[in-house]
This record gives structure tokens, C-alpha cells and sequence, in this order.
């Protein structure tokens, strides 16, 4: 949840807090998802340190101080910014902004009640300070939005601006909030939108305009997802970032499809592969791969379907391997296909069966319920 305090200078009289209470009354009825407080420079209470201590204490992500009625050059000058300084760092979970807008006239308590959130239309931290925003790599999930965590969801709903793949569901950046700016940079094989490159250009870009950045991969960014590069491309270019895991869709379609990665009889080892071709074919350690008692999972392996059966058998694994494809895991249309490793390329032709799908093989693989074991 966000928060904005409302900063009079404060008086004497306590009837010269009537407007900043009046804008409160506002703007809790106007915005009721957003916490509004008011804070004083002098006289009455709270001071702004103990307003800020109050909403950080109730887990605030983000307060926004709007000045009401106050002269930037004189009672924002001497002294403030260190004591928000000070505050920034006693609170580092918590984003704390000034906001640009300070009412000088009654209308504009008005515009305040509008703007005072501090949403796209004022100008941002970042801008102002010169200093770049935060980006957020944030893993989305496999595709059902109730499978995002807590803190993506936050993130998300949180964000100036999201830059997204084209794995993340539309019902997860319906999460969003209105004004966030919006930017699809989505991959297919072999129909890249952008080029790695110019992605990281681009959220260095954002994060220029933007306090915060959220650019959001599907699954877990650091499982084929280019975390890693992205990582190091903010890195180098003075960009401050932060990672939140994801369910990466190995475990979104095993959990969906009904039948576990791992089981005790049947698999004590997991491996997550790429099957992308490259050159035509794919670069992996065939013999580990077909070695018995595990299962392994090929993300993006579709259009290389024959080579993965074919070099799996060359290499020793049984044709009768069960294997599973299961295509847009999580969603409602989700659907999974259930063949054996020499026939599954076939069948996954015949069901007309596109990206992104991800191909299971290994002894886990049942149909829902038919895999049994001593406890
Ligand atoms: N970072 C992602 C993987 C990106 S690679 C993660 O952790 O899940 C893209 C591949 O992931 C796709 O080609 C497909 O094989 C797989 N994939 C992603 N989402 C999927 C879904 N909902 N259902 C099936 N496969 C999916």
C-alpha cells in the first residue's frame, strides 16, 4: 500500500490546520487505497518524522510527502532535505518522495486532491533528482496471476513503468495501476521483438524518467529468462536493481498436469534444459541426460521435438519413456499431452501443439493418480 502526507507548516491556531484536514477528508474518500496523513514543519503534531515512523511501521511501500501551502525556496530548504535524507535511510524499504505540487491557493487543494498521489502526470523523483530509478526484475510466474508472489504483485501494482515479455498473462498487469507506462518487449522463437541489446537500453532508458522500473519475465528470471545479462547490463550502467524470484513453469506444469518433478522411486534428480536450436541443433550433454532415475525438462524445446526423442533413445533412454507436453501451463488453456518418447513427436504434430510448451521426460510423468509408491 501507498501513502501521502499531507506537509502544513502548522500554527498556534489549531483552525490553520482546517484545509490540510479538508484535503485528507479528500482524498481518503477519493483514493481509499491510499493511506493519507498529515504532518506539520512546526506548533502542532505530527512532525514529519513521526508521520513517516507511523506509515513505515504499517508496512507502507511508498510515501509520497506533498508540501501544502509551504515556499520550496524557504521552508523546503534549510535543513528538509537532510531530515528526508535521514529519513530515507532509517526507512530503506520504503520509498520516500517530495512531490512536486505545494498549494498556494485555495483552488488548488483541488488539484491537490487530483494530483497529490503523485501518479505519472507529476514529475517523478528520478527526473527531478537527476538520479536513476530502481529496476525491478521481477518473475511473473507461469501465467495463472494467483501464482505471482506477494512482493511481484506489490512490485507490479507499484511500477511507473513495466516493461513485459510476452509470456506474462494479461491478468497479471491488469495489476497494474492506471497511468503506468506500459512496454511490450516480448520474445517468440525466432520472432525476437527487440534484441537483448535494446532492451537493456531501454530499461536504462525508463529508469532515467522513473523511480521505478518493473521489467517482468515469466516464470523465474534467472531460469532461461536473461536475468543474468540484464543483471549485469543495469550494473554497468550505474542502474540501481533488485530481483524477485518467480515460479518458473517447470513446477506451474508439473503441479497443473498432476505429477510431481521429483519422486523418491523414480526420479532423485531434476535438470532443466533449453532444447532452443542453435545452428540447427541443440548443444547438450546427450549421455547425462538419458541416464535413468531422473527427469529432465526441455523449455523451449517444440520445433526441436525429433531431435530430443532421437538423441534420448541414441543415448540408452527407453522408447517407452513417458513423456509430457504441456502447453500454456497454468492457464485455462492449458492443455497436456501424454505420449512415450519414440511417438511424442508425432503426436505433438498431429495436436497441432505450438509454444510455449514444455516437454517433460521421465518416469514421474503419469496421467493424475497413477503414480504409486511406498510412502
Ligand atoms: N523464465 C521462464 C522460462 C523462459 S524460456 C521460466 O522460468 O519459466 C520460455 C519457455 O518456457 C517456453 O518456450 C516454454 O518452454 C516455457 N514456458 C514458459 N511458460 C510456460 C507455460 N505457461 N506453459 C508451458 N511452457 C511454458
Amino acid at each position: 500500500m501507498n501513502a501521502v502526507i499531507l506537509l502544513g507548516h502548522g500554527a498556534r491556531d489549531p483552525a490553520w490546520a482546517g484545509p490540510l484536514v479538508k484535503v485528507r477528508e479528500i482524498l481518503a474518500r477519493e483514493r481509499p487505497s491510499l493511506a493519507v496523513e498529515t504532518a506539520f514543519l512546526t506548533f502542532m503534531p505530527p512532525t514529519l518524522e513521526e508521520a513517516v515512523s507511523m506509515l513505515a511501521g504499517r508496512g507502507m511501500a511508498r510515501i509520497d510527502v506533498v508540501p501544502v501551502f509551504l515556499a520550496q525556496g524557504g521552508h523546503l530548504k534549510n535543513g528538509f532535505p537532510e531530515r528526508l535524507d535521514a529519513l530515507r535511510r532509517r526507512y530503506p524499504d520504503c520509498a520516500l518522495r517530495l512531490a512536486a505540487v505545494a498549494g498556494e491557493a485555495p483552488e488548488v487543494i483541488a488539484a491537490i486532491a487530483a494530483h497529490a498521489a503523485v501518479q505519472a502526470d507529476t514529475p517523478s523523483e528520478a527526473s527531478r533528482t537527476g538520479l536513476p530509478g530502481k529496476v525491478w526484475l521481477v518473475g511473473a510466474g507461469p501465467g495463472d496471476p494467483e501464482l505471482l508472489t506477494l512482493k511481484a504483485a506489490r512490485l507490479i501494482s507499484q511500477a511507473d513503468a513495466i516493461v513485459y515479455d510476452h509470456l506474462v498473462g494479461e491478468g497479471i498487469l491488469a495489476l497494474a495501476r492506471p497511468g503506468t507506462e506500459i512496454v511490450y518487449a516480448g520474445k517468440e522463437a525466432s520472432r525476437h521483438t527487440l534484441p537483448q541489446a535494446q532492451i537493456n537500453a531501454m530499461l536504462a532508458a525508463l529508469a532515467k524518467r522513473h523511480s521505478m522500473v518493473v521489467r517482468l519475465k515469466g516464470g523465474d528470471p534467472f531460469i532461461f529468462g536473461r536475468g543474468g545479462e540484464e543483471l549485469e547490463a543495469l550494473s554497468a550502467a550505474g542502474i540501481p536493481s533488485g530481483i524477485v524470484p518467480g515460479i518458473t513453469a517447470a513446477s506451474g506444469c508439473a503441479a497443473y498436469a498432476g505429477f510431481p518433478l521429483t519422486h523418491r522411486d523414480h526420479a532423485r534428480m531434476l535438470t532443466l534444459a533449453t532444447g532452443h536450436l542453435k545452428n540447427g541443433g541443440i548443444d547438450l550433454d546427450w549421455p547425462a541426460l538419458a541416464r535413468p532415475c531422473q527427469t529432465v525438462v526441455f523449455y523451449m524445446g517444440v520445433a526441436a521435438a525429433g531431435e530430443i526423442s532421437r538423441r534420448l533413445m541414441a543415448h540408452g533412454l527407453p522408447a517407452d519413456t513417458p513423456v509430457a507436453v504441456v502447453r500454456q501451463a497454468t492457464l485455462n488453456t492449458q492443455n497436456a499431452l501424454f505420449s512415450r518418447l519414440d511417438e511424442f513427436p508425432m503426436r505433438l504434430r498431429e495436436a497441432g501443439i505450438a509454444p510455449p510448451a514444455l516437454i517433460v521426460v521421465g518416469e514421474v510423468v503419469r496421467p493424475r493418480g497413477e503414480l504409486h509408491g511406498p510412502d
